[in-house]
């Protein structure tokens, strides 16, 4: 049940129903009377993928430091997760990585993660917050078509909403979260308003998806549970990776880049899968029984809104989730990110102050958590000759140190946890810069 916290006002509403929303709704819960989470989707109930985001029928990692961060926010999450069929999985051991440079080494780690579709991951964070949530309503089939604003106090009261049936209505709360995806929804509210725009980063990456769910042949001789490959960075780089999800099946994405992207039938999916640098993926697809259509993404560009540097902020008004930031889904963030900005948020709201106080202190403390992931990806990203945007954010020093630390963290075990804590999003990217691990990259690439 939700914790009741110092009462910031009557009703929080929240704009999009998914991951970031339903982690938001929980961060605010506490503080108001009641909270509306609103979605233009209509949920039926069972774990499925879903158009209304499309990125749900393509394979979703979940990073530790997202997972711990939505199981602060949703205890019980993870155990719901786990009797619902996630796969455990070791990296050190049933993961099968290659590239040119060959096969990977096992090797020993505490970490383990989970392996499932992002349709079911959803469907358990949504039981999980919608039953331990008594103040939270969910509202599906509802558009939200712009802001109600009152110009004298500079601030968001609410929204105007449109129902299936194509009536609009208005809602009015005392704190509006944005949590409706990567699109230009808010964007598009604030400008009806003649109100200034988030100033925005953009890094285009220009990123195909192809993806499908498989029944693996059953094979006694097999090792893995996960297949890994990708060229290294380059012109006409392309990777794929094989995950284990409930129900005994596995899903597969293949992805290229700047228009070399995975085909949707199945023919040309097999032979993007052949091109790979190793032919493991490939001959698991060759012998499996393909169980869902192809789906095919593009993704465009990386996007980071700095709402925390406008001049003039709606008040009552905050993103979370991709409305916030958007990274290529290739590094595997995004959700995890989408946690951590929550966590944030319930943090600063059991801060001090005004409301608005503690939301400006959110905006600033989202501001830092999404700055390890989206120099995470915009450092790999730079490394493809094709991505276009500020390379300068990066020192041609910074550039090299990061790509020595992935090659010793291939030697040395210590330099591979220290890199896989920044990656998981446990541990700043800064620490990789402290003398000690400059001096075990240094001696790793000199043995
Ligand atoms: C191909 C692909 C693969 C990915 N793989 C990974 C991965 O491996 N690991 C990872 O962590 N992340 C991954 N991501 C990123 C991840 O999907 C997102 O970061 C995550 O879904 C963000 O959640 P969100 O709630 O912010 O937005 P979304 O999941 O996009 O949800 C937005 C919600 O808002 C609703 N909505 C939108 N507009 C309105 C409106 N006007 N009115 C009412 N409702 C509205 C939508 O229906 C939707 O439910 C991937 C993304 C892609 C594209």
């Amino acid at each position: 049940m939700t914790q009741r916290g110092e009462r910031l006002g009557e009703r929080a509403l929240v704009l999009g129903g998914s991951l970031a929303g339903l982690l938001a709704a929980r961060a605010v819960a506490p503080h108001f009377d009641e909270v509306i989470l609103v979605d233009r989707a209509a949920f039926d109930g069972g774990p499925a993928p879903r158009m209304s985001a499309p990125q749900t029928f393509h394979l979703h990692v979940l990073l530790k430091g997202g997972e711990q961060a939505m199981e602060a926010l949703a205890p019980g999450f993870l155990a719901r997760l786990e009797a619902s069929g996630s796969v455990p999985l070791d990296p050190g051991h049933d993961f099968f990585s290659a590239s040119e440079l060959g096969v990977a080494k096992p090797f020993e780690t505490p970490m383990r993660v989970h392996g499932q579709s992002r349709w079911l991951l959803e469907h358990c964070l949504r039981a999980q917050v919608l039953e331990g949530t008594g103040n939270l309503t969910f509202r599906t089939g509802e558009t939200v078509r712009g802001l109600l604003y009152n110009a004298e106090r500079g601030a968001v009261e609410g929204v105007r909403l449109e129902g299936s049936d194509g009536v609009e209505d208005a809602l009015t709360g005392d704190l509006v979260v944005d949590a409706s995806g990567r699109g230009e929804g808010a964007i598009r509210w604030l400008k009806a308003l003649g109100l200034e725009e988030p100033p925005v980063e953009t890094v285009k990456v220009s990123f195909g998806y192809a993806s499908t769910v498989v029944r693996l042949r059953p094979d006694a001789a097999r090792s893995w549970k996960a297949v890994v490959v990708g060229n290294l960075p380059r012109d006409g780089a392309r990777g794929g990776v094989l995950m284990p999800i409930e129900d005994g099946r596995h899903i597969c994405s293949l992805g290229g880049r700047a228009g070399d992207y995975p085909p949707d039938d199945e023919a040309g999916f097999l032979a993007f899968a052949k091109a790979l640098p190793n032919p493991e993926l490939y001959e698991a697809l060759a012998g499996a029984q393909f169980e869902a259509p192809i789906s095919k993404l593009i993704y465009p560009a990386n996007r980071l809104r700095h709402y925390e540097a406008m001049a003039q902020r709606p008040e009552g008004f905050v993103p979370v989730g991709d409305a916030l930031c958007s990274f290529n889904p290739t590094y595997g963030q995004g959700m995890s990110s989408a946690a951590l900005q929550a966590k944030a948020l319930s943090e600063a709201l059991a801060g001090a102050g005004s409301l608005q106080d503690r939301l400006e202190a959110y905006l600033a403390r989202a501001a830092e958590v999404v700055r390890l992931p989206w120099r995470q990806a915009n450092y790999n990203d730079f490394l493809y000759p094709t991505t276009e945007g500020d390379r300068s954010m990066f020192t041609p020093e910074e550039m090299t140190y990061r790509t020595q630390v992935q090659m010793a963290a291939l030697r040395d075990d210590r330099v591979r946890e220290w890199s896989a804590a920044v990656q998981h999003l446990l541990m700043p990217f800064e620490r990789l810069l402290e003398p000690e691990v400059r001096e075990r990259v240094a001696a790793a690439l000199a043995a």
